[in-house]
């Protein structure tokens, strides 16, 4: 049975200390609230904070993920991240495709499935981003744009591999913006993408997969959002930077 998931996504924001105290309140605020026992928390802060971030989830309720990583194995490749450090430090998860690093790193379909790829070696779960920009949405174009950005990035997959797979639609105007999906809006999008793994994979894997909305999403919509019977949690941005909310969003299942 698929779980519930609600992932922070921390982007690049705060200083060590900061992060050591979000972190740390994170931590202290989970012992006391209870979540559903099919709930997985995740949180995934910039790579700098990525052991201190191990440390605590070895000592709390939630999963350590990293926000990107690289499409190559190891080498001469400066500044990236590799699958295998990760793997090092004990991530459980990595967040792939993220609209921001397509828009600005020019992340495409290709090298979404290369870091697929390169988590699934090394035990990682990733979380593969897919979502249309506002000009695609009013050309009624977003269930051809996001048809293609899985199948490009992840249908190469065995159906085994897939499995390990987190999917999470993020239409691109709704985040950040305060703008979000309507409950329909989003319903409809997770059915069709679940429709899409039971046409490749079958209706069993398609039932396990777990498919995230992101976009705006905070406590005062969560709850509706995760009442459809397709939307199984939420990729965070903004609120996950403040404990209560993203507590408070874990909590509204
Ligand atoms: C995100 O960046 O994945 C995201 C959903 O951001 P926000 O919640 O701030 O819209």
């Amino acid at each position: 049975m698929r779980k519930h998931i609600v992932a922070g996504n921390w982007k690049m924001n705060k200083t060590f200390e900061q992060a050591d105290d979000l972190l740390n309140e994170i931590s202290e605020k989970m012992e006391a609230v209870t979540l559903g026992r099919d709930t997985q928390v995740i949180v995934c802060p910039p790579f700098p904070y990525l052991e201190m971030t191990s440390d605590y989830s070895d000592e709390s309720y939630f999963a350590a993920g990293a926000q990107n990583v690289s499409d190559q194995e190891e080498g001469a490749y400066t500044g990236e991240v590799s699958a295998a450090m990760l793997q090092s430090m004990d991530m459980e998860y990595c967040i792939v495709g993220h609209s921001e690093r397509r828009a600005y790193y020019h992340e495409t379909d290709e090298i979404v499935a290369r870091k697929v790829n390169q988590l699934l070696k090394h035990e990682i779960r990733p979380i593969v981003c897919c979502g249309e920009v506002l000009e695609e949405r009013e050309a009624n174009r977003q269930f051809d744009v996001v048809k293609e950005q899985i199948t490009n990035g992840l249908f190469h997959l065995s159906a085994e591999e897939f499995g390990q797979v987190v999917i999470a639609y993020e239409p691109v105007w709704a985040i950040g913006t305060g703008k979000t999906a309507t409950p329909e809006q989003a319903q409809e999008m997770h059915a069709f993408i679940r429709s899409l793994v039971a046409e490749k994979y079958g209706k069993e894997v398609a039932d396990d997969t777990s498919i995230l909305y992101g976009g705006s999403c905070k406590p005062s919509n969560a709850k509706e959002l995760f009442a459809n019977p397709d939307v199984d949690g939420g990729l965070i941005g903004g609120a996950s930077l403040k404990a209560d909310d993203f507590l408070s969003i874990a909590m509204s299942f």
